[in-house]
């Protein structure tokens, strides 16, 4: 092997116990025999084979590339990339979030199995459990974010699987991982950790027991909100022997291009995550103090009921997720100062998506939640006076600026 070849395998090689932020930056497969810096993008659907023997040996042995349904350079890169990131052996990258929840239940359930599911989490979520697997016979029971006697209370016999996501959207309420992990494995059963709003920059769920951890790729983890993506992380058991094979049959991968543009968002996610948590915090705490404002949801406020818990698990951070709530007399009033205090504003965008570096704003009540009936929007705590903001790099007081502008303009209180 010539000098410079070894100098390229090396690359792929690093030494043991570098720290998170160098394998957010380092972590993928050797480079190209060209020995480019930045990672190629493989956009290439299948791989010519030496020969025949050679063909069979990979096809049968599911290794090297044969064709990208099964494996492709670029998207294994980022799942080298994911795995070191959340400290699992592996991790299967997905077409986009959605799908990778859907893996999950396509390798984990069948007709008879039970899950138990928080009741906070992303509205698909409960959709895909309570409805799409409903039909197939598998049953769920939706309880309390925080309340860990209710996760108790409902497990059964054929329970499988306990799925959280912390913290939710758009409360942010925070639930113990590793208490989740540690009722979910005395009842024979697994713990699957959405971790979408914390990311492995400021939460690692298997390290705290988590057998699985699933991604929407699509929001911090792209950082620009440019591609859908998704992954499980992992044991190689679960990774490698359950989901590669479903993932081959079902084929919801992730396009390299998409895998490409993740990978280069995960270089620059412990820098993003920590700027937009910190401005999150300084833009909940001004909130705080508004008069306008009745209540304020930020897990790194002292006011949050679940504080100690968020900074324990999130590293000291809060995330860059938070809500705030109107003062008003009726769900009407609540509705129109929500609506004026968005449509007032003029640097953030009005959208539903979060994890950008454009701070989003967005009205959960008739969009995130807008298909819910009024009776299960109150029980979910969803107002109609109720804001949430993802709040971006943009310079903090720019973001604060942009909110006053309706809230020093609303008309009745
Ligand atoms: C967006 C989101 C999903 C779904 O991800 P997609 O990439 O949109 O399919 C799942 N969970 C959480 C917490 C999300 O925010």
């Amino acid at each position: 092997m010539s000098h410079d070849e070894e100098r390229r395998l090396q690359r792929a090689q690093l030494p043991e116990g570098l720290r998170p932020e160098t394998l957010a930056v380092r972590t993928a497969l050797a480079p190209s025999q060209h020995g480019e810096n930045s990672e190629a993008l493989f956009l290439t659907s299948t791989f010519v084979q030496p020969n025949a023997e050679e063909s069979a040996r990979r096809f049968a042995a599911s290794e090297d590339f044969t064709y990208s349904r099964t494996s492709n350079p670029t998207v294994r890169s980022l799942e080298a990339r994911l795995a070191a990131m959340e400290g699992t052996e592996a991790a299967i990258a997905t077409s986009t979030g959605m799908s990778a929840i859907l893996l999950v239940c396509m390798g984990l359930l069948k007709a008879g199995d039970h899950v138990v599911c928080s009741r906070s989490v992303f509205g698909s979520t409960i959709n895909l459990f309570a409805k799409e697997f409903g039909k197939f016979g598998v049953e769920t029971s939706f309880v309390s974010q925080t309340d860990l006697q209710e996760w108790r209370d409902a497990i059964r016999p054929n329970t499988r699987l306990f799925f959280a996501e912390t913290p939710t959207n758009p409360l942010t309420e925070v639930c113990d991982i590793r208490a989740l992990a540690d009722m979910a494995h005395a009842a024979g059963a697994m713990l699957v950790v959405d971790n979408t709003y914390a990311t492995p920059a400021l939460q690692q769920p298997a390290k705290m027991g988590a057998d699985l951890v699933m991604h929407s790729a699509t929001k911090f983890m792209d950082g620009q909100g440019r591609v859908m993506a998704g992954a499980l992380c992992g044991s190689n058991a679960l990774i490698k022997d359950v989901f590669g094979p479903v993932m081959r049959t079902l084929g919801m991968v992730l396009a390299p291009f998409n895998a490409w543009v993740i990978l280069k968002g995960l270089e620059t996610l412990n820098l993003r995550m920590r700027a937009q948590s910190e401005s999150a915090l300084a833009v909940a705490k001004w909130l705080e103090a508004r008069p306008e404002v009745a209540r304020v949801y930020c897990p790194s406020l002292p006011s949050h009921p679940q504080h100690e818990l968020a900074m324990r698990q999130q590293s000291g951070q809060g995330g860059a997720v938070l809500s705030f709530e109107l003062r008003a007399d009726s769900p009407e009033a609540a509705r129109a100062a929500a609506f004026h205090i968005i449509d007032s504003t003029r640097v953030l965008s009005i959208a539903t998506n979060l994890g950008d570096t454009k701070s989003i704003i967005t009205h959960p009540a008739t969009t995130s939640h807008g298909r819910l009936s009024e009776a299960q929007r109150q029980a979910a705590g969803i107002s109609q006076g109720l804001i949430r903001l993802s709040v971006g790099l943009e310079h903090v007081d720019d973001i604060t600026d942009d909110l006053l502008r309706g809230l020093s303009t609303l008309k009745s209180l």
